[in-house]
C-alpha cells in the first residue's frame, strides 16, 4: 500500500499567513502582540526550541521576550514571574518552556499562569474547560493534531483513535478534542496490556510517548493513519519520532513525518494563540 504524507508544511503556512496579517492589524493601532516566554531549563533541545519559537515569532511580528529563570529555579520563583507577568498589561500571552528544574513538576507551576494569557492552554484551568467543552485555550500540539487529520481530509467522526501517551500537555487534551470531533477515544500508556493489539485495532494511530521506534508496523493496522507526535533528539542532534516509519509505512495508508508533520503546525498554532490573546485583550 502507499502510504501518504502528512505533512505539516502547508497547513503550518496558511496559519502563519493569516497570524501575520492578524499582528499587523493590531500592531497598526497599538503595541504589536507580546508573549513572554519563561524558561528555567539549561537542556540544549529545549533552547533550540525557545530559539525556534523567538524567530517564528519575529517572522510573524510578534514581540518575544526570553525570561531565563536558571535551571534551579524553586517553584515558588517560577509562579512569582509567571504571576508577575499575568499581572503585566504589557504582556499578552505567557508559556512557560519544560523541562522544569528537578523537582518541580509543571502541576506545581501552571496554576499560576492566567487563563486568559495561557496561549499552550496547559494550566489547571485552561485543561477543565476543555474537559467540559468551554472556550478557552488548548494545548498546541493536541489541536495541531486535530488540524493536521482535518487538513488532509481524515474523517474524525465514529472513528476509533488509539493514542500512545496520557501527559497533562499532549495525550489527555487530544482524547478531549477527538472526543468533541465525535472519533471513539482510547488512551493507552506505559502499563497498558498488549499495546500491539490496542493500536492495531484502531483507524488511527496518535503516538506521544517520547520513545523512539516504539510504534511499529505490528503496531498498525492495515490502511490505518499513523500520526506520530514524537520529537526525539539523535545522538547526531536531529530530530525522530515514535513511530518506525520503515515497518510502518506500506502498511499504513498515511503517515505524519518527523520532522515536518506536527511540529510547524503546533508552532503555527501557538502564534495564532498569542495574537488571539492580544485581540481579545484589546477589545476586553
Ligand atoms: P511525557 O509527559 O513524557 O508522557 C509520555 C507518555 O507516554 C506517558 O503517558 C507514558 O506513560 C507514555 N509512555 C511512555 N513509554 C511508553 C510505552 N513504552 N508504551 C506506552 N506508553 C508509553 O511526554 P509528552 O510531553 O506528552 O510528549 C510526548 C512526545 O511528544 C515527546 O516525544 C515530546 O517531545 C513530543 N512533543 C512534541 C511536540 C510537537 O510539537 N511535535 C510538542 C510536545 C511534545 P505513563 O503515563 O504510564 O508514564
Amino acid at each position: 500500500m502507499d502510504t501518504v504524507s502528512l505533512t505539516g508544511k502547508d497547513l503550518a503556512a496558511a496559519i502563519n499567513a493569516d497570524t501575520a496579517q492578524r499582528a499587523a492589524a493590531l500592531t497598526a493601532s497599538g503595541p504589536a502582540p507580546r508573549l513572554a516566554l519563561v524558561v528555567a531549563t539549561d537542556d540544549p533541545a529545549s533552547a533550540w526550541y525557545v530559539n525556534s519559537l523567538r524567530k517564528a515569532a519575529e517572522r510573524l511580528g510578534i514581540a518575544c521576550d526570553r525570561i531565563d529563570l536558571g535551571a534551579d529555579a524553586s517553584a515558588e520563583a517560577i509562579r512569582a514571574e509567571l504571576a508577575a507577568r499575568g499581572e503585566d498589561p504589557a504582556v499578552d500571552a505567557i508559556m512557560l518552556q519544560t523541562p522544569l528544574p528537578a523537582g518541580v513538576a509543571l502541576e506545581d507551576v501552571s496554576s499560576a499562569i492566567a487563563a486568559a494569557k495561557d496561549v499552550d492552554g496547559v494550566s489547571p484551568l485552561s485543561l477543565g474547560l476543555l474537559a467540559t467543552g468551554l472556550d478557552g485555550f488548548v494545548p498546541a500540539t493536541s489541536e495541531a493534531v486535530v488540524e493536521l487529520l482535518k487538513f488532509h481530509r481524515i474523517a474524525l467522526e465514529g472513528k476509533r483513535v488509539a493514542i500512545v501517551g496520557r501527559s497533562n500537555v499532549v495525550g489527555k487534551p487530544l482524547g478531549q478534542l477527538l472526543l468533541a470531533e465525535n472519533a471513539t477515544v482510547t488512551i493507552a500508556h506505559s502499563r497498558t496490556a498488549d499495546l500491539p493489539a490496542v493500536t492495531s485495532a484502531a483507524d488511527i494511530v496518535v503516538a506521544a510517548a517520547g520513545r523512539i521506534g516504539l510504534v511499529t508496523g505490528d503496531h498498525v493496522g492495515e490502511g490505518a493513519v499513523v500520526i506520530d507526535v514524537g520529537t526525539n533528539e539523535t545522538a547526531d542532534g536531529g530530530i525522530v519520532g515514535d513511530v518506525d516509519a520503515e515497518t510502518v509505512r506500506g502498511k499504513a495508508s498515511a503517515l505524519s513525518p518527523v520532522p515536518g508533520g506536527v511540529g510547524p503546525v503546533t508552532t503555527a498554532l501557538l502564534m495564532r494563540h498569542v495574537v488571539r490573546a492580544a485581540e481579545l485583550a484589546r477589545t476586553a
